[in-house]
């Protein structure tokens, strides 16, 4: 089938909910991805952050592959081998205590909205709890997860969402102090935040969240389902600044290709929150997610990848420092490792459209930002090529 065709075929039986680009994917290696007709692409987007060790990684196929020849699923009614590795994994790499897996960032968040609920109705006897999130803030399309997500095109349709919910301005500590209430069981916020535009926590903000939460007995809810798994040069983005919070959530690059997600908190939110029977899910972490996740971050590991995107960011920088000085609609850029974003007073979709035409997969991020979110393996030579392609493409505006 010629690409159009592919593209009717698909469009007869999808519910038109996504905008897809006029292409169709095929295979991938490295950093390369190919469509149908053969046309090779440079990897600047990760399938939106998740592959995190590009295509085809040799090791990561493998260990896939022996656990379907293994056992695919069994439910979360009896141990399995992978499951228990995977957890001591993202223990490490956390640096929390208490793993559940999830099928997706959403249910993460789900999840850890029960876990401070739950949490504030032991500690308090009765329910009726509030959280804190942030403005232009995105935690996915759940009805739970758009309660928190500080984007009113994402909500309004909507209504009513989950109650309780209040929205603070990120990087403003005072905004947050005059949301909190005896009645906040969380503040939750994107160490980084993704979809909103690229906006990296301050250091001092997310240092003075920490001190309000313990002054109150609030849970901190870190969001690092994006920007966590290697991307800002440490396993997980907290991990830049001197704060652990009490939940987090990762998804996307934890998988690095399978479905799951999960929450990770400290032993004495376990303690004191979700008990058997409070929640469950028939997939999460399965067999299959759960080889993937334990593969993911002991390669992630052997590798040194959240090293490598250290050792990478300057040069990212300065390439991305040029084109801000280059093009004048090219206003500013912001960022951390390799989740970067340029701040565009051109149309970003055009950008990105371009960009694919040209061989190069970008993203972009709220309605002016071009995003960048290339696989942790990237080497200079593909950070070259990138820019070489991103040059042409904005040369044209
Ligand atoms: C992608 C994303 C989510 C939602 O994850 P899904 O797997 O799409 O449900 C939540 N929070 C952040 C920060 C994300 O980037």
């Amino acid at each position: 089938m010629t690409k159009e065709e592919y593209i009717d075929y698909g469009e007869q039986h999808l519910f038109h909910v996504y905008n897809r680009f006029p292409v169709v994917f095929h295979h991938g290696e490295g950093m390369n991805l190919y469509d149908t007709d053969g046309k090779e692409y440079l990897d600047f987007a990760s399938g939106i952050g998740v592959m995190a060790f590009g295509y085809g990684n040799k090791a990561y196929n493998e260990a896939l592959k022996q656990q379907i020849d293994c056992i695919l699923h069994t439910s979360n009614l009896y141990y399995h081998p992978a499951l228990c590795e995977a957890a001591d994994g993202v223990a490490r790499a956390t640096g929390l205590d208490k793993v559940f897996f999830t099928n997706s960032g959403a249910e993460a968040i789900e999840g850890a909205i029960k876990t401070a609920k739950k949490y504030a109705f032991l500690r308090d006897g009765f329910a009726g709890h509030e959280i804190i999130a942030m403005s232009h803030s995105f935690h996915g399309r759940t009805v739970g997860a758009v309660s928190v997500t500080g984007n009113d095109h994402y909500r309004e349709p909507f209504y009513p969402l989950m109650d309780g919910v209040k929205f603070a301005t990120f990087n403003d500590l005072e905004s947050v102090k005059a949301q909190i209430t005896d009645k906040t069981c969380a503040i939750l916020m994107e160490t980084i935040q993704g979809e909103g535009g690229i906006y990296p926590a301050e250091p001092r903000f997310l240092e003075g969240v920490r001190a309000l939460c313990d002054e109150h007995d609030i849970l901190l809810i870190l969001d690092e389902i994006q920007c966590g798994m290697g991307r800002s040069g440490k396993m997980y983005a907290y991990q830049n600044y001197n704060v652990r919070p009490d939940i987090v959530t990762t998804a996307k690059a934890l998988g690095a290709g399978v479905p799951v997600g999960a929450f990770v908190v400290t032993e004495k939110v376990a303690k004191n929150s979700l008990k058997p029977g409070d929640h469950g899910t028939t997939y999460g972490g399965n067999p299959l997610v759960c080889a993937a996740v334990a593969k993911s971050i002991s390669l992630m590991e052997e590798m040194k990848l959240p090293e490598h995107v250290s050792e990478m960011t300057p040069y990212l920088e300065e390439k991305l420092e040029e084109v801000t000085k280059k093009y004048s609609f090219a206003t500013a850029h912001r960022g951390m490792g390799f989740m970067q974003g340029i701040v565009l007073t051109i149309p970003v979709g055009e950008v990105v459209k371009k960009s694919l035409e040209k061989g190069l997969v970008v993203l972009s991020a709220g309605s002016d930002v071009l995003r960048l979110l290339p696989p942790l393996i990237a080497t200079k030579e593909d950070i070259d090529k990138g820019f070489e392609i991103l040059d042409s493409v904005l040369a044209e505006f």
